[in-house]
């Protein structure tokens, strides 16, 4: 399934610039259309097709998994949806459904659960589930893009608990199995939807749905199995990361339940704007002052390099301003492609506003032998 993946834009049938409002609209009319209800002659197919609308949407939705969507596509660093059981991609600023809560525990109940990461946990209370991915925002300067930097970052996250080990219980005591649901988290019911009979499954007031009692909470975490830290990190950022980029800490995100994986962390690098260089692709691109004699005359001059060296540089006799001059191999690092960027300048000339009486004489006479205005360009016919 996973190597014949459809675009998550195709199966919403949006482009790629969507908005948020076109994407929710176009899910509420495929979900609608897939609905098992809307395709009593083939409902395997039509729960296939709502699973797989359901599961853009879940991902075009969020910005963030959008991002990572764009730039790493379905094999990007974890995978989306379908596949561990629960497999939240939660960070701080995600909000889930969006209005969708609803009607994502209905189908839920209809396909027995896989909804997302927030359902099946509803659904079996058990089940292994990843902890969440966190994000943090790391500015850097031009310069560390440019040679790669390693940074040590304080994070606040949900550690496990080192009292009781995330079991919530005291220690010496054990969670007891909830006798209101016996367990499951959950309690069935009878209730109607859209005309139709339906047992669904409402999570277990006495327990909220964990299945089981902690009778003594551990004293550390208050029962809560994990506990806030302020944790430092080391991360690594390559050479020729570029703005907007993230570098992934896989496992570094808060610890799963029951046994599953720890989520992780997304480090999104914002790149400081340079007085001097910017960068283009994977080219550093500057402007050069130059004078006109230099420029008439020829001249090596020294060009500053991103990481303070100098390089020098032999400019031709005659060049005129707006030149661009490429440095090969001295510019970003690719992080996809076995060659480097250039380093790319384009010559200023720059015109003298003061000049000493000599000089004033000299230019005087230098004007004496050439004071014709050059002719003016024409342009080609295909110009
Ligand atoms: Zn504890
Ligand atoms: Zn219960």
């Amino acid at each position: 399934m996973a190597d014949q993946k459809r675009d998550y834009y195709e199966v919403l049938g949006v482009n790629k610039s969507a908005t948020d409002d076109e994407l929710k609209k176009a899910y509420r009319q495929l979900a609608k259309k897939y609905h098992p209800d809307a395709n009593p002659d083939n409902p395997k197919e039509a729960e296939a097709k709502f699973k797989e609308v359901s599961e853009a949407y879940e991902v075009l939705s969020d910005k963030q998994k959008r991002t990572m969507y764009d730039q790493f596509g379905h094999n990007g660093p974890q995978g989306f949806g379908g596949g561990n059981p629960g497999g939240g991609y939660y960070s701080y600023t995600t909000s889930g459904f969006d209005g969708f809560d609803d009607l994502g525990d209905i189908f839920s109940s209809f396909f027995g659960g896989g909804f997302g990461g927030r359902s099946s946990s509803r659904t079996n209370p058990n089940a292994a589930a990843k902890g969440a991915d966190l994000r943090y925002n790391m500015d850097i300067s031009f310069e560390e893009s440019y040679l790669g930097v390693e940074k040590e970052i304080i994070i606040n996250k949900y550690d496990d608990c080192s009292t009781c080990h995330g079991s919530k219980a005291k220690p010496g005591t054990k969670p007891e199995t909830c006798s209101t649901c016996g367990g499951t988290g959950k309690i069935t019911q009878n209730i109607s939807i859209m005309g139709m009979q339906m047992q669904t499954a409402k999570t277990c007031p006495h327990c909220n749905g964990e299945g089981k009692i902690v009778k003594e909470p551990c004293p550390e975490c208050k029962g809560k199995g994990k506990v806030k830290k302020q944790v430092k990190i080391k991360v690594t950022i390559p050479a020729g990361i570029d703005d907007n980029q993230m570098v992934v800490l896989r496992g570094v995100g808060e610890p799963g339940t029951n046994g599953g994986p720890k989520g992780d962390l997304y480090v999104v690098v914002h790149v400081k704007r340079h007085n001097i260089f910017s960068r283009n692709g994977d080219h550093v691109v500057c402007d050069i002052p130059i004078t006109f004699t230099q420029a008439t005359l020829g001249a090596e001059i020294e060009i500053p390099m991103v990481d303070g060296k100098t390089e020098k540089y032999r400019i031709p006799e005659g060049t005129q301003t707006g030149t661009k001059f490429t440095l090969r191999g001295k510019g970003f690092k690719s992080r996809n492609r076995s060659w480097d960027g250039d380093y790319v300048f384009t010559v200023v000339v720059q015109t003298p506003k003061k000049l000493t009486s000599e000089q004033r004489e000299l230019l005087v006479k230098l004007a004496n032998t050439m004071n014709e205005q050059p002719p003016i360009k024409k342009r080609g016919i295909f110009g």
